[in-house]
C-alpha cells in the first residue's frame, strides 16, 4: 500500500519486502476474468449461504481446505423500533456475533487457516485483544492445526475461556495489546510458526471483506448511504472498503458508501489521524472498556485512513458511556446483545443522529462486530440489578405491586 510493487503469491509471505513490517500487502485479483463467475446472475443461484459464495475474490487455491465450520451470511435486520425512535426508517443492524466463535474475526481466521492448510503449515500464531484470538483458536480446532495465542492479561475472561476450551495454547502477556503483538511477531520468527496477525497477514482483509458483500447483495445490490463501524487496528475498516471495491470494480454495485470509523474516545489515534488529515499516526496509550478496539498503536492505519476519505465518510469518537448506552439501546429496542467495541458502530450513529448529522432518508447500516456474552461484566456495568425476592408468593406479590405501580403498567 506504500510503493506500489506487485509480488506472486510465492514471492511473499507477509508484508512488502522492501517496507517490512509496515509494508501491508493488498491481495489483487483480476475482475475481468472473475466478472464472468462472480455477478448478480450467479450469486442469486448459489446455495451456499457463507462467506465462501464468494470465493472467487477470495484468496483461496484449494477450496477443499476450508474448515467446516459455518463463518458468514449473518443476518442484516432491518431495525424497525430503533429507526422509529431516532427516525430513521432505512436503518439495518449486520449482527456478525452470529458467527461460529461469536464475532467477526471469524471471517478473517476462515482465510488465515486454509491459507495455513494450502501451504502445509501445522501450527498458527496470533497476537489478540481477544477475538481475533478465539477464533483462530476455534476454527483451528475444526481442522486439527495447533496454535500459539498471546493474548494481554486485561483479556475478558469468557474470551480467554474459549481460548483454553478450543485447547489453544495461551501465554498470557502481563502488558498490552501492542507488547503481546510484538512477542508474536517475534515468536513466528523464531519458531517458525504461521502468523495470523492483524495487519501483517495480508490475507486477513480480504476474509472481512465479505461482511461488505453480503451487506450489499442483503440489499438486493443497493449499498446503504452510510455504514457505521468500529475500528482499532483498521483491520476490518480497511477490508469492507476492499469488499466495496470488489463489488464496484465487478458491477456488483454503481456507488460506494461512505464509510464511518468509530473509535473509543480512549483508543482513538485513527480519528486523530483523520483530523490531522494524513497517514502517519501518533501510537498513544489506550484506555477504553471496549476492549476489542483498546489498541494504542493501530496496525492497519493506511487502509484504514485511506477507506474513510475514499468514501467521502469520517471518523468519530465515543464514550465509554456511550458505548454502553448503545449496548443497552440495541439489546432492548432490537434485541440483539454486542459486546461494547460491538456495538460501538452504533453508538457512533446514536451520536451523528443526536447532532442532526443524519438525514431521515438515509439508508444507514450498523455492524455488530461481536456478542455481549463475550464481556458479560461490562453488560453488568451498562445495566439495572435484578429484583430479589424470598420464595414465597407474598413477597412476590409485594415485589410486582411495587414494580407496577412504578412504571403503571
Ligand atoms: C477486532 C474487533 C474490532 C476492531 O477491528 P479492527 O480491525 O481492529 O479495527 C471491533 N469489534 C470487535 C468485536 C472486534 O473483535
Amino acid at each position: 500500500m506504500i510503493c506500489g510493487a506487485e509480488y506472486g503469491l510465492d514471492e511473499t509471505m507477509y508484508v512488502c519486502p522492501r517496507h517490512g513490517a509496515a509494508g501491508i500487502l493488498d491481495v489483487v485479483y483480476d475482475y475481468d476474468l472473475i466478472r464472468a463467475r462472480l455477478n448478480r446472475a450467479s450469486l442469486a443461484k448459489n446455495r451456499d449461504y457463507s462467506l465462501w459464495r464468494y470465493l472467487p475474490v477470495l484468496p483461496i487455491a484449494e477450496p477443499h481446505l476450508v474448515p467446516p465450520l459455518h463463518i458468514g451470511w449473518t443476518p442484516l435486520y432491518h431495525a424497525h423500533r430503533l429507526g422509529a425512535r431516532l427516525g430513521l426508517p432505512h436503518l439495518y443492524i449486520k449482527d456478525d456475533g452470529r458467527n461460529p466463535t461469536a464475532s467477526l474475526k471469524d471471517r478473517a481466521s476462515a482465510i488465515a487457516i486454509t491459507r495455513a492448510r494450502e501451504m502445509g503449515w501445522q501450527v498458527i500464531t496470533a497476537a489478540s485483544t481477544g477475538n481475533a484470538a478465539s477464533s483462530l483458536a476455534g476454527l483451528a480446532a475444526s481442522v486439527g492445526l495447533t496454535t500459539y495465542i498471546f493474548v494481554p492479561e486485561t483479556a475478558p475472561q469468557a474470551k480467554v475461556a474459549q481460548l483454553l476450551i478450543f485447547g489453544a495454547n495461551v501465554i498470557m502477556v502481563r502488558g498490552t495489546y501492542d507488547q503481546a503483538y510484538d512477542l508474536c511477531l517475534l515468536a513466528s520468527d523464531e519458531y517458525g510458526w504461521y502468523s495470523r496477525n492483524t495487519a501483517y497477514n495480508p490475507y486477513l482483509s480480504e476474509g472481512k471483506k465479505t461482511a461488505a458483500l453480503e451487506i450489499c447483495e442483503q440489499l438486493q445490490w443497493q449499498p446503504p448511504d452510510k455504514l457505521f463501524v468500529a475500528v482499532g487496528d483498521g483491520c476490518i475498516i480497511g477490508g469492507l472498503w476492499k469488499g466495496l471495491r470488489d463489488a464496484y470494480a465487478l458491477g456488483l454495485i454503481e456507488r460506494m458508501p461512505q464509510l464511518i470509523g468509530v473509535q473509543a474516545e480512549g483508543s482513538s489515534v485513527l480519528a486523530r489521524a483523520w483530523v490531522a488529515g494524513g497517514e502517519t499516526v501518533e501510537p498513544h496509550p489506550a484506555t477504553t472498556l471496549a476492549d476489542s478496539i483498546a489498541v494504542g498503536m493501530p496496525r492497519d492505519a493506511i487502509k484504514a485512513l485511506r477507506a474513510v476519505r475514499q468514501t467521502g465518510g469520517e471518523y468519530i469518537t465515543v464514550s465509554d458511556d456511550e458505548i454502553l448506552e448503545a449496548m443497552r439501546v440495541l439489546a432492548r429496542e432490537e434485541g440483539v446483545f454486542g459486546e461494547p467495541a460491538g456495538v460501538a458502530g452504533l453508538a457512533g450513529l446514536l451520536k451523528m443522529r443526536q447532532q442532526g448529522r443524519l438525514d431521515p432518508a438515509e439508508r444507514v447500516v450498523v455492524l455488530v462486530t461481536g456478542n455481549g456474552l463475550k464481556d458479560v461484566q461490562s453488560a453488568m456495568r451498562a445495566t439495572r440489578k435484578p429484583h430479589i425476592v424470598e420464595p414465597t408468593a407474598e413477597d412476590l406479590r409485594r415485589l410486582l405491586q411495587k414494580l407496577t405501580t412504578a412504571t403503571g403498567a
